[in-house]
């Protein structure tokens, strides 16, 4: 019996013999696969319709997103060598660079 291995987050599928998966995740998004039979496939939400929100991935947005990252990094270095010298600095620019981690893409 085939199988299919289907992303049903972005709807990338691969053929296959079994419900085995040595590598389990999505080529495109690196979401975790499901193996189903091939007419169990779900499509993904939306596959038909436009999509709801315009896509975040512009260059203004990008452009947007490093403005405030270099802003909020300056402003705890300031903050935080204001506050307690360099070592102050230093630890405010590291909490400031934790915080910005999920705004990091996930494949730089
Ligand atoms: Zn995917």
């Amino acid at each position: 019996m085939a199988y299919v291995h289907a992303c049903s987050f972005c709807g990338w599928r691969r053929e296959s013999a079994t419900v085995v998966m040595l590598s389990p995740h999505c080529e495109q998004c690196g979401c975790t696969l499901d193996a189903v039979a091939p007419g169990d496939v779900r499509r993904p939400a939306g596959e038909d319709a436009a999509p709801a929100l315009p896509s975040l991935k512009t260059p203004l947005v990008r452009l947007l997103t490093l403005v405030f990252a270099v802003v909020l990094l300056v402003a705890a270095a300031r903050l935080g060598f204001a506050r307690a010298g360099l070592n102050g600095g230093l630890v405010a620019v590291g909490v400031a660079g934790f915080l910005l981690l999920p705004f990091a893409p996930e494949r730089i």
